[in-house]
């Protein structure tokens, strides 16, 4: 018999068979929704699931909900505390993929008045492997889409309308042979990858583009910083970057929770340097897949351990 799977909706653990919605929800109609993509990572080791930096993401998650005027009734704490019990709950003993996604939750069709539009808040957690083939550089493809300003959309926290441009930009790409999309904002410079963020390493220097690129930030963006600079003693330079330098750069490399830290081998049809994982990425991706798995002590802090249940 299969385990029975749980998810947390109308401020309770609920089968998930039973987390369901209305057709009238307002979100569904309009993207009126703020969501996260937490990793948790089995430690066979240890025989935990380790939550990678459960907090920042509620952080985040709470500043989209203020930029939506969606109130929750709900701390960082308490979310966290919601999402380990419910994880403690639902007993896997493999990666998963937990998505908190508060939303415009009223069923209410032709409202476009945040103000008036009530909230709800659900988690499901779901099992997952890896997101992209991790295993060899990816061939990525500059898109045709360009990522929105934020002044038309806010594009530093994770609101579900946003991710339209990310399905176009993605779909094309895979469409066209490539395995994923590098958007240029509306003037050209280069903001990020579908559900990536982008560093290249340009005369030695690691380089990232800043908020100000309508990047999301990026929790994994920000790990590979403090990365960097604790352990290579090399300072993440954040500046505009234009397309052409990604073509003449000695790495280009993609940081997400999804995909974690992968080389970018081709742009374009053109190879990055030799178009094999350079060695710069190859040492932050060490560091960092020790420090999700919890084995790297110095960064303990960053991760939240579950022991699994079941029931
Ligand atoms: N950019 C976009 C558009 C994303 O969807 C993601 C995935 N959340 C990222 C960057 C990387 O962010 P993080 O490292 O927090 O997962």
């Amino acid at each position: 018999m299969t385990q029975q799977a749980w998810a947390f909706l109308g401020g309770k653990q609920v089968p998930l068979e039973d987390a369901k919605v209305g057709v009238r929800t307002h979100a569904l109609h309009y993207g009126t929704a703020v969501f996260e993509g937490i990793r948790g990572n089995w430690n066979e080791r240890t025989g935990k699931v380790v939550i990678f930096r459960l907090k920042e993401h509620y952080e985040r998650l709470l500043r989209g909900c203020n930029i939506l005027r969606i109130d929750l009734p709900y701390s960082v704490y308490d979310l966290c505390k919601i999402t380990t019990d419910l994880l403690e709950r639902n007993g896997y003993r493999e990666d998963v993929y937990i998505r908190p996604l508060a939303f415009k939750g009223e069923q209410l069709v032709a409202n476009l008045n945040l103000k008036t539009v009530e909230d709800e808040f659900t988690i499901v957690i779901v099992p997952f492997g890896s997101y992209i083939d991790n295993t060899r550089p990816l061939k990525c493809q500059t898109s045709s889409w360009r990522r929105p300003m934020d002044s038309s959309m806010p594009t530093g926290v994770k609101i579900s309308g946003l991710y339209t441009t990310s399905i176009l930009a993605k779909t094309e790409a895979i469409a066209a042979g490539f395995d994923e999309a590098i958007l240029l904002n509306q003037d050209g410079t280069v903001s990020e990858g579908s559900g990536e963020n982008l560093f290249m390493v340009r005369d030695g220097v690691i380089i990232t583009p800043s908020e100000t690129d309508n990047c999301l930030l990026g929790i994994t963006r920000d790990s590979v910083i403090r990365l960097a600079g604790e352990e290579l003693g090399m300072d993440v330079v954040q500046r505009h970057i234009h397309r052409s330098e990604l073509y003449l750069a000695e790495e280009v490399f993609l940081t997400g929770t999804a995909a974690h830290v992968i080389a970018v081998g081709e742009l374009d049809h053109r190879a990055i340097s030799t178009g094999e994982t350079g060695p710069i990425t190859k040492k932050l991706q060490d560091l960092y897949f020790s420090s999700v798995v919890g084995d790297n002590d110095k960064y303990s802090d960053w991760c939240t351990l579950v022991s699994p249940s079941g029931g």
